[in-house]
């Protein structure tokens, strides 16, 4: 790679979280425009990430697309052992050609989620979740405030 800024886009989807042992997620599909600015001591990634993930709902725990969208800036430089300076600062050695950036891309990707998954409501204000598990939600629902003539009544019953 010649010195200066180079440009790759590409798509990661199944293949690439399937390659990942550890991934949590295995199903997606992200664009990833990444800008290489190569410089004599340094390599500069800059990465552009949009696409969706596919993960549990938090309330129906049934599986839906979410999307994502951010960026990242990571600085490659290179130094006498591998180094993790910081959050954005790799040190690598001269002879490490080959630089993996797989793992580091999908923990980009997966920090983009959001911290509350559930799926999105609809034009009307309700809930998108599987229908069936929100029936159950709700009948399993803790009421707000126990009226205590049913306390009183259920102590009765206790006492039979
Ligand atoms: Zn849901």
């Amino acid at each position: 790679m010649s010195l200066g800024k180079h440009h790759f886009d590409f798509e990661i989807g199944e293949a690439f979280f399937a390659d990942l042992s550890y991934a949590e997620v295995t199903q997606g599909k992200v664009k990833v425009g990444l800008e290489i600015d190569k410089q004599e001591n340094m390599l500069h990634f800059h990465f552009d990430i949009d696409g969706t993930l596919e993960v549990p709902c938090d309330r129906c725990a049934d599986a839906f697309d979410i999307g994502i969208e951010g960026t990242n800036e990571l600085f490659i430089k290179y130094g006498e052992e591998y180094l993790e300076e910081s959050e954005d600062v790799l040190v690598i050695t001269k002879d490490q050609h080959l630089f993996d950036i797989r793992h580091l891309l999908y923990e980009y990707i997966v920090l983009l989620l959001p911290y509350k998954r559930v799926h999105p409501d609809d034009e009307h204000g309700s809930p998108t979740c599987n229908p069936q598990v929100l029936e159950l939600l709700k009948a399993h629902q803790a009421p707000e405030e126990i009226d205590p003539r049913w306390e009183a009544l259920k102590k009765l019953k206790d006492k039979e």
